[in-house]
This record gives structure tokens, sequence and C-alpha cells, in this order.
């Protein structure tokens, strides 16, 4: 940045010379620099008659003293005392070789408050090969916006990490880039403020909300899904998304499902989410979610121990919040009895009423209710022995999680779905464990059947 001051003593050495000495004494030794306003410097007098003497005897020779100096300076202007605040709140920051930066008025120069969870950073996020694509792609994102990834589209099942992603990045373009204009809004969000756009019909509303999204260098939108469905909303978005995205400025959507899945969303924005890079969340392996474990607990500056961490790894498979709220359980308890909970035992004697219980209060009629509302179909139906495709896979995925969640024979698993044979639904059984491996798709449904039998 230049300092002014620096700047003008040199222009002064200038027209010292220029100028003769007497007059140079008088007139120009005793101007104050002020600031710079885009392409003039400001310099201050103390009365209206050296204003006038110096605007038409001198203002020439120093416009081309200082232009000589640098030459994207092209004007002067000469101001008196009571004209300083008027100027000052015009000021342009002057970077050396990049030309000018229009800076704010000082007043706004203030640091704004960061709308980004503190405690969700890239610092705080647990790698793993389930989320290493997605985590390497928002921080490709987070250092060079706009660049290489737009739209960046992450979708995984719920508490997996898409909020703590978006966050992470707001948090280190805020950090590094404070002037960038990072908006980070859920689509809930976006839905109620159309809404309320629309209920109003006020021209001024309508161009408030057009420039807060136009604005933006770098537009999240988390949880897209909740647009299914909301036409306009949907409409509107697809002309902000076009907008953006024409002037380079990035785009972040996270989702429950992949832009494929979104069915029901409008085709136009489901083939402009796949212009750039989609990538999933997985649920992480066992490791993973341990270390995740460990990690929260130091944050907490709880000494979480490994035989505990294991046990609640193994408890809470498919959502890292709800572990997260095994483990605050766990610090709770240790807290309220000041007997730390540190083997495996105590763990889950802490822990029954939310983990045991809720898995034996799960019968086969909660497991095929709650997919048959996964996938829109009747009781009957899925019971039935129709073979046709939207039948097959909700009929295997209940089946499936019958086994895994309930100890029942598979004998009686069998005569349940309309008697058939236990060969089959060992069939079943395998198929949905190989494409939960195969297939994020299949992996997400199971996972949020789960979600919705378990959190009940
Ligand atoms: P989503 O938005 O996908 O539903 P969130 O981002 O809200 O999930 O994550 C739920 C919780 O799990 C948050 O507290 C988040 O910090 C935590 N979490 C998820 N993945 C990780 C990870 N890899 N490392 C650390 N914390 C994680
Ligand atoms: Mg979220």
């Amino acid at each position: 940045m230049i300092n002014i001051e620096e700047f003008w003593a040199d222009a002064k050495d200038g027209l010292s010379i220029s100028i003769q000495a007497i007059s140079f004494e008088v007139w120009i030794d005793k101007l104050k620099p002020v600031c710079f306003v885009d392409g003039t410097i400001v310099l201050e007098t103390i009365s209206a008659n050296a204003k006038r003497t110096i605007d038409t005897k001198y203002l020439d020779t120093i416009k081309e003293v200082v232009n000589g100096l640098n030459s994207s300076i092209t004007d002067v202007v000469i101001i008196l005392p009571d004209q300083r605040e008027s100027y000052l709140s015009k000021q342009t920051v002057f970077i050396k070789n990049e030309g000018l930066v229009i800076s704010e008025p000082p007043s706004q120069r203030v640091k704004k408050k960061s709308p980004f969870l503190e405690k969700y950073t890239f610092e705080t996020f647990v790698e793993g090969k389930s989320n290493a694509y997605a985590l390497a792609a928002c921080k490709t994102v987070a250092e060079d916006p706009g660049q290489k990834f737009n739209p960046l589209f992450i979708y995984s099942g719920v508490g997996l990490g898409k909020t703590h992603l978006l966050h992470a990045i707001g948090n280190l373009i805020y950090k590094e880039k404070p002037q960038s204009n990072v908006l980070y809004v859920s689509a809930e969000t976006l839905v109620s403020e159309l809404i309320s756009v629309i209920r109003n019909k006020s021209n001024d509303e309508n161009n408030k909300f057009r420039e807060k999204y136009r604005s933006c260098d770098i537009l999240m939108i988390d949880d897209i899904q909740f647009l299914i469905g909301k036409d306009a909303t949907q409409e509107a978005f697809f002309h902000i998304f076009n907008d953006l995205y024409h002037d380079n400025r990035q785009i972040i959507i996270t989702s429950d499902r992949s832009p494929k899945d979104l069915t029901t969303l409008e085709d136009r924005l489901r083939t402009r989410f796949s212009w750039g890079l989609t990538v999933d969340i997985q649920i992480p392996d066992t490791e993973t979610r341990v270390a995740i474990l460990k990690n929260k607990a130091s944050q907490m500056k709880f000494d979480l121990a490994d035989d505990v961490a294991d046990f609640i790894a193994e408890n809470s498979t498919t959502n890292i919040r709800e572990m997260e709220g095994l483990l605050n359980k766990i610090v709770f308890f240790s807290s309220l009895t000041n007997n730390i909970i540190n083997t495996r035992e105590l763990a889950a004697e802490a822990l029954s009423d939310f983990i045991d219980e809720k898995k034996d209060t799960i019968d086969a009629s909660d497991i095929v209710g709650a997919v048959c509302k996964y996938y829109k179909i009747s009781p009957e139906d899925i019971f039935s022995k129709k073979k046709t495709k939207n039948l097959v896979e909700p009929r295997m995925v209940a089946i499936y999680l019958i086994t895994d969640l309930l100890t029942m024979p598979l004998v009686q698993i069998g005569e349940i779905f309309g008697g058939r044979d236990h060969t089959t639904i060992i069939h079943a059984r395998d198929k949905i464990t190989d494409e939960i491996k195969l297939n994020p798709r299949v992996r997400i449904t199971v996972a949020d059947i789960k979600n919705m039998l378990l959190n009940r």
C-alpha cells in the first residue's frame, strides 16, 4: 500500500526543484496530504485564498510531479479543512503495482463478525476414506473459488459432515480473503425469503433479494432437496444460478441425494448441478468414527478411553451427529457422577437407554412401515408376489433391515413376506449387503431408513 505521507514527501522533493524557494515555502510546504480518491491526490490548505493561488499558479506543476512519481495518479485537488471528512469517506487504498483498490469508508471498515460457526473448520474435520474426495474438493474450492469445480455438489446421508464442510470453506475464505462476499443459506431459508418477497409484492424487497444473491462471490446452498416441489423457488434459484455461474462466482450445493436422484427437481437445474464436480460423503468406517470421537472429546477437554470410543463407534454407525450425542451423554454422566466412564461396561450401562432400548422397541412392522413410507408403496405390495422393479428393491431393503436390526429366524422372516423360502431371504440380505458397498444410492437409502427408525 502506498503511504500518502511518504509519497507526498517525495513529491515535495521534486516540487522544491521546479518551484522558486520562497513560493515553495509559502504555498507548497504547508499543504497537508489527506488521501487518494481514485486517481486523485487530495491535499489540504488552510485558507480559501491559498487555495485560489495554488489552483491557478501551481496545480499543473504539482500534477506533473505526482504523475511522474506514479502514473496512476492523474489529478490533484486542493481542499479546505471542512471538506476533509467528506473526501476521507471516499478514499481509495493504493496498492503499488496493482493499481487502485477502492476501500470501504472508514466507518464500515470495522471487521464484520464471521457468520460461520467457529468450531466447523478444516482443522476439526477428520479425514477418512469416506470423505477424502469431498474434503479435497472443498479445500480446492476454498483456496481458489470459482476456478475449478463449479458448481461443487456434495451429497450424503444426514449427519455426515456437509454443513461442517460448508462452514469450513466459509471460515477459511473469511480469514484469508475477508473482502469476499460469502453467502451461506439453507434451501429452507431461501424458500421462506422468496415466499415473503412474493407475498409482500414490494419492489424494494424484491430488489434487495436479487441484490443479496447476485452480489455474492461464493454462494452456498445447504440441503437443496428442500426445493423439491417448490416451483417458484426453483425458478428464482435457476436465474440466480445462471447469473453467478456466468460470472465465474463459486456455487456450492449440498443435498441428501445425488443430482440424478433429485428426481422431482426441474431437469434444467439437475443438469446444471452436474456441470461441475459431484462428490459424496459415505458412512465413515469404524476407524474414522473413532478418530472423530477422539477429536470431539479433545475439543471438550474430555479424556476419552479407547474402549469407550470403540463402544460408541460400534453402536452408532450411520450418523456422526447421533454418535456425538452419545459422546455428549458420556461426558455429561461423567461430570454428573464424578465417576469417569472409562470402560466398555460403564459406557454400555450409561448409554443403555439410548442404544439397546431403542433397538428393542423396533419390530418387523416398524421396519416394513418405514420402508413403505420411504419408497411410498403399500405394505400389501411389499408382501405380495409382484416382481415389478419398484417393489423388488424396497422388499429386499426391508428384509435386509430386519436381519440387521432384529434377531429373527430367517424362516420366520420368509413367512412374514408371503411365505417366501429362507434362501430367498438370504439372497435379499446378501444382495443389499453388496449394494451398500457398491451403490451409494442404496447405501444412503438404507442409512436414511435406519435413521428414521432409530430417531423416532
Ligand atoms: P450434515 O450437514 O451432513 O447433516 P453435519 O455437517 O451437520 O452433517 O455434521 C453433523 C456433525 O458431525 C457435526 O457436528 C460435524 O462436526 C460432525 N462431523 C461429521 N463428519 C465429521 C468429520 N469427518 N470430522 C469431524 N466431525 C464431523
Ligand atoms: Mg446439514
